[in-house]
């Protein structure tokens, strides 16, 4: 996060009942051997221009590279045997195709996955910070919640990475990275029969910790990377973006990126949800609807998902319901009823079923879609922020062990 995006956030934080400290964000230093992982084509062929590569090889290795890191999953040059030894040595000499390591991994009753991963900065592991990576395995896809920063300065009082402070925003290659490692982990590089056409990740959704147009260069250009359709692949309509409302960021997702938008929403009344979702504050309702009324490429077949998290007595009536239907109207959207999934210390409970029944029920019968998102990994306290608390807690002892397990399983 540059210094702008900085006092934006904490401006945007100011005035509410927990506000940010101002801290310095720290800078991201690449380690002396950089990965290639999160750069784009053109940097990729500079790179190569610095150590020596001939402009006439340039663009081939460029594609050999993209198609061994994006479609094959290598993890070292070695493995790229269509690229001759002595490139390959050079290669090795200068680069690597490293990903965040994996810090503690958990595996849900439900299938679902939860992934720590260490972020080093330059060489120094003492710098090393941790974000956590969710795969939710459905009959039909499989979805993997992507981080954007490590902590968040927004606050949102019902959300547990809102605890914890913003220490910096992550690269294009640490976001993209997630990607990687989950696919490793599930071993899903090799095509293989299933219902989901061959892959595990069929979808990426960036709502895991921080606010993704709070680091939207680095954030644009890993997805850019993802829906690449000579790498990983994934549509651009398998790509959801989720924000709580960086009002100016949302015309720029959809002319820049083109994926699809998600609105952390949350309440229908500006002095709820700016105590919900404090951005609100700099961002009031009646101008985030209007971006979204503007979200280019937004249609019916494309509509914009806005969240709503069912908290017991807080936004769960329904007046509230009513309000909801009656702002939307005009734009394209269907409504992601989520059980609130509780996390040590909140002050909130989740609404009673029947009470969220009710609210979808009004919502569909209003016409829109309002699928409410089953829970999932409640065991291994999948709501984002959770692992990362909790692992915090352990004794380096217990942290190594997590880390074997991780290594070996
Ligand atoms: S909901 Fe998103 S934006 Fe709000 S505090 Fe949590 S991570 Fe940050």
């Amino acid at each position: 996060m540059n210094e702008t995006m900085t006092s934006t956030a904490i401006e945007a934080s100011s005035g509410v009942s927990a506000p940010l400290e101002k801290v310095a964000l720290e800078t991201y230093v690449p380690p002396a051997k950089p990965s290639l992982i999160g750069l784009s084509r053109a940097e990729i062929a500079e790179r190569l221009g610095a150590i020596g590569v001939a402009p006439t090889q340039r663009k081939m290795r460029v594609q050999q590279l993209w198609h061994w890191i994006y479609v094959r999953g290598a993890r070292n040059f070695d493995e790229m045997t269509s690229i001759s030894k002595e490139m390959r040595s050079q290669l090795e000499a200068h680069f690597t195709v490293a990903r965040p390591e994996v810090a503690a991994e958990q595996v849900s009753n439900d299938g679902t996955r939860k992934w720590l991963l260490r972020l080093p900065s330059g060489d120094n592991l003492e710098k090393a910070h941790e974000v956590e990576c969710v795969y939710i395995p459905e009959t039909d896809r499989g979805t993997l919640c992507v981080s954007s920063q490590v902590g968040c300065t927004l606050n949102c009082s019902f959300c547990h990475t809102g605890t914890q402070r913003l220490v910096r925003n992550l690269t294009a290659g640490e976001i993209v990275g997630q990607i990687m490692v989950a696919r490793d982990r599930l071993n899903d590089w090799a095509d293989r029969d299933t219902p989901t056409g061959g892959r595990l990740v069929t979808n990426v959704v960036m709502m895991g910790m921080g606010e993704p147009l709070y680091n939207f260069e680095a954030v644009r250009d890993a997805l850019l990377i993802v829906a690449d359709n000579e790498g990983i692949g994934i549509s651009r309509r398998r790509i959801t973006l989720s924000t709580s409302g960086v009002v100016p960021n949302i015309i720029r997702t959809g002319d820049e990126i083109g994926v699809m938008l998600a609105i952390s929403l949350h309440a229908v009344r500006d002095e709820l949800r700016n105590e919900l979702v404090p951005l609100n504050r700099k961002y009031p309702i009646a101008e985030l609807l209007q971006a979204c009324r503007d979200y280019p490429g937004s249609s019916n077949a494309r509509r914009i998902t806005f969240e709503y998290v069912m908290l017991k007595g807080v936004n769960d009536s329904l007046d509230d319901a009513k309000l909801l239907v009656k702002m939307l109207k005009g734009i394209p959207a269907k409504i992601n009823l989520i059980p609130f999934n509780p996390w040590p210390g909140t002050r909130y409970e989740c609404s009673d079923w029947d009470q969220i029944e009710k609210f979808s029920e009004y919502v569909f019968n209003a016409g829109y879609s309002s699928p409410v998102r089953t829970p999932r990994g409640r065991d291994i306290l999948a709501a984002c922020g959770q692992l990362k608390s909790e692992t915090e807690k352990l004794s380096v002892r217990e942290r190594q062990a997590l880390r074997a397990m991780a290594m070996t399983d």
